[in-house]
């Protein structure tokens, strides 16, 4: 039964309609992952010409050292000589670009156009190369070799690979005759050739396949990370950061204040009568209140402010280097800004007030956030019992 159900996965895998759409899938100029390939080609050229620069050399250096009587030989050697020392220039050309490029986070012209030209001058000199051996041998190892470097090495979309291989066979078809002067030879080189090309072709269009996959899953993964890490440590409802992120701020911003030496305030603002607006408009008005009064917050905030959710319809706003005359005056602003603020929802037309309690990160001995809550709320504890729609500092001392 096993058996039965894997032969029926493979054969859908493999049928006809699915080949046919992994085959459209692949020649798809998908331009989602072009970047991404031009840096992964461009890490790449660079560690290739760290060994191709030392082996062109290696090659230079093996054929200047020998000397040949006949002058098939003599050509041979000059021939392949002349276009490993091309071919040198080049890699060292390519490492000096890349050597930079190869940092780049963001992709950008010469990127996609290096990846391009290195791929064509190794084709180049592939076909070269063994236009120049058929003075003396009839295999085409270095064209195998080329078209197997660049299909295992490179990433490029099988459209583009495939214009280049084509060009690449069209191009060897007609040199290779150059040197060739037996017709079998020709013939039998001439079809070989379509093999070597066709694996070059083959080994890339697979490697791209797997490329696009993986390319597609880490982005997956990634953005699958980052929204569970927004589900974690920030609201859902106003986009803040929640009461376990602001715990991590206040507990780094804790530590800095104790290094360095500077005062750090810190206000909890509170609602006055939430209740009474959600019972008069319903719960999702008041939710859209919830998160007007975010922005306003977030909006008056300094940059290096925390405005966080800490639950219901209590804010926290985190002052680094604030002391808490200040962080009251920042209090007493926002009480007048939120007191004149109309929240407008629908047709309903909305004021609302609210309360602070401002303390100083200093006040606390320990680093446990209930310490600063505590102290911070006890101000606004006393705000709600003064009256509502004031702002209290954590000594007791009434400010408005
Ligand atoms: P006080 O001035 O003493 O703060 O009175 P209050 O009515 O604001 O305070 P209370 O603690 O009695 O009520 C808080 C209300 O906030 C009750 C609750 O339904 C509402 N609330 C808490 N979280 C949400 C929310 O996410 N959305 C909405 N719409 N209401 C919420
Ligand atoms: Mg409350
Ligand atoms: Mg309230």
């Amino acid at each position: 039964m096993m058996v039965v159900k894997h032969i029926r996965s493979v054969q859908r895998k493999w049928s006809f309609a699915s080949v046919k759409e992994k085959i459209i899938r692949a020649f798809h100029d998908n331009n989602s992952v072009l970047g991404e390939c031009a840096r992964i080609n461009t890490r790449r050229i660079y560690y290739l010409s760290i060994i191709a620069i030392p082996l062109r050399i290696f090659n230079i250096l093996l054929f200047t050292s020998r000397s040949y009587d006949t002058e098939v030989l003599k050509t041979w050697s000059q021939g392949i000589i002349i276009s490993h020392s091309i071919l040198l220039i080049f890699m060292i050309g390519f490492f000096i670009t890349t050597h930079k490029l190869k940092n780049r986070t963001e992709p950008n012209t010469a990127m996609y156009l290096v990846q391009y030209i290195v791929v064509v001058v190794i084709m180049a000199s592939g076909i070269t190369i063994v236009t120049i051996d058929q003075l003396v041998t009839t295999n085409i190892t270095p064209l195998l070799i080329t078209c197997i470097v660049t299909g295992v090495i490179f990433f490029i979309r099988p459209l583009t690979s495939f214009i280049i291989y084509v060009t690449s066979y069209v191009a060897y078809y007609n040199l290779i005759a150059l040197t060739i002067t037996d017709p079998q030879i020709l013939l039998s080189n001439r079809v070989n050739g379509i093999t070597a090309i066709g694996i070059g072709f083959l080994l890339s269009i697979i490697l791209w396949h797997y490329n696009y996959t993986d390319i597609h899953q880490k982005r997956r993964i990634k953005a699958q990370q980052k929204q569970l890490e927004q589900m974690a440590y920030y609201d859902q409802l106003t986009d803040l950061p929640n009461r376990r992120l602001l715990e991590k701020i206040i507990e780094r911003e804790y530590s800095s204040m104790q290094r360095y030496g500077h005062e750090t305030a810190i206000m909890i603002l509170d609602i006055d009568n939430f209740k009474n607006i959600n019972d008069t408009y319903g719960h999702p008005v008041g939710d859209v209140v919830l998160q007007q009064l975010a922005d306003l917050l977030k909006n008056n905030a300094r940059e290096s402010d925390t405005v966080a959710r800490f639950g219901g319809e209590e804010f926290i706003i985190l002052m680094p280097r604030t002391t808490v005359e200040e962080g009251c005056v920042f209090a007493e602003r926002l009480r007048k800004l939120i007191m004149e603020k109309s929240f407008t929802i629908g047709s309903a037309t909305i004021q609302i007030t609210s309360s602070f309690g401002v303390a100083s990160l200093h006040d606390i001995n320990s680093q446990t956030l209930e310490d600063y809550y505590f102290v911070a709320d006890k101000a606004l504890y006393l705000a709600k019992q003064s009256g509502k729609n004031r702002v209290e500092k954590a000594c007791g001392t009434e400010v408005n």
